[in-house]
């Protein structure tokens, strides 16, 4: 039995394929193996908050067990299980794995705070994803605020549809934000429709400020603007001292990046989480003075 253009014929013919296409059906055939295989772990990388300097959240961010390869970056298999909608299984085994973590640290007595979990517009697209996501909450034992779930903004994004289904999960209690703020198709439709919580700001955005005037004045007008909707603004990709000072002299609320720390494995996170209690994690020393 061959179809003419179907899969089963690619396969049957796979010596002839295409090394592009073979390389994407393996790795979508790894994915669903390694799904099973519990081959994923969540690493987690520290939020603070810019005027205490306290860790006040932290995102999740997948990463691949490889028997052979070592650790695998989102990069690298996220658009083939976007392509192959594993990320629908996968995405769901992200949120229930880091509700799970994050009860288990609030049930040893760490400080509570929120995981913010990625979202791909695939599951999005789902019709029970606020089922799903409240099953979860409601096995795992988290409270809805301390989970947040981010979105990027799409082109395909129907924003009739994406309103109605962030309503109905910001009706269980999570907090939405959205990721990779300025990249996207970044209408002010958006802002003005979707039950946002908060806005983090590209790192493409915060990388150049100290060098670049207009991505400065972008950083700015992004702050100014969230506060005056009522978001909350955190920036991602914060690496010096000179951009910590420059956020927080602009009130920034939060900051995420290597200047406070990498993503780090649950282990090491939780480690930092008990050493950091009521110490402020960053320096929250005013840009001048000789301190
Ligand atoms: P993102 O959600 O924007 O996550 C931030 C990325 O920036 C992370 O890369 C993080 O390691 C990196 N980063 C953090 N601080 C700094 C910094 O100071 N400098 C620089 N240069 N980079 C920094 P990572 O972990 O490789 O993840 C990349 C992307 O993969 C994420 O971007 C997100 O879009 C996606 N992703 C990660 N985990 C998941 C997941 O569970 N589900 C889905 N759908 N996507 C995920
Ligand atoms: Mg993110
Ligand atoms: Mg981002
Ligand atoms: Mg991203």
């Amino acid at each position: 039995r061959v179809k003419e253009n179907g899969k089963d014929d690619y396969l049957l013919h796979s010596g002839e394929m295409d090394p592009v296409a073979l390389h994407k059906l393996t790795l979508q055939h790894d994915l669903r193996k390694a799904l099973l295989n519990d081959e994923f772990q969540l690493y987690y990388q520290p939020q603070y908050d810019l005027s205490s300097g306290q860790i006040v959240g932290m995102e999740a961010l997948i990463r691949w067990k490889h028997p052979k390869r070592g650790l695998v970056p989102p990069c690298d298999f996220i658009p083939a299980a976007e392509e192959s909608g594993i990320i629908v299984p996968l995405g769901e085994w992200v949120i229930k794995e880091a509700c799970r973590q994050n009860k288990a640290w609030q049930d040893e007595g760490i400080p509570r705070i929120p995981v913010s979990v990625n979202l791909s517009i695939r599951q999005f697209s789902q019709r029970n994803l606020n089922e799903k996501v409240a099953d979860i909450l409601r096995s795992s034992g988290l409270e809805p605020r301390y989970l947040e779930l981010e979105i990027t903004e799409s082109m395909t994004m129907d924003v009739e549809r994406a309103s109605q289904c962030l309503k109905e999960l910001t009706e269980l209690g999570v907090n939405i934000s959205i990721d990779d703020f300025g990249t996207g198709y970044s209408s002010f439709h958006y802002l003005k429709n979707l039950p946002i919580a908060r806005l983090k700001i590209d790192r493409s955005f915060v990388r150049d400020i100290q060098q670049d005037p207009n991505d400065a004045a972008i950083v700015a007008a992004i702050i100014a603007m969230a506060h005056n909707l009522s978001l909350q603004v955190i920036a991602e990709g914060v690496e010096t001292e000179h951009q910590v000072h420059f956020l927080r002299s602009h009130r920034c609320d939060e900051m995420q990046g290597y200047y406070g720390s990498p993503p780090l494995c649950s282990e090491e996170i939780g480690k930092l989480l008990r050493d950091k209690l009521n110490r402020p994690a960053i320096s929250v020393r005013p840009s001048t003075g000789n301190g």
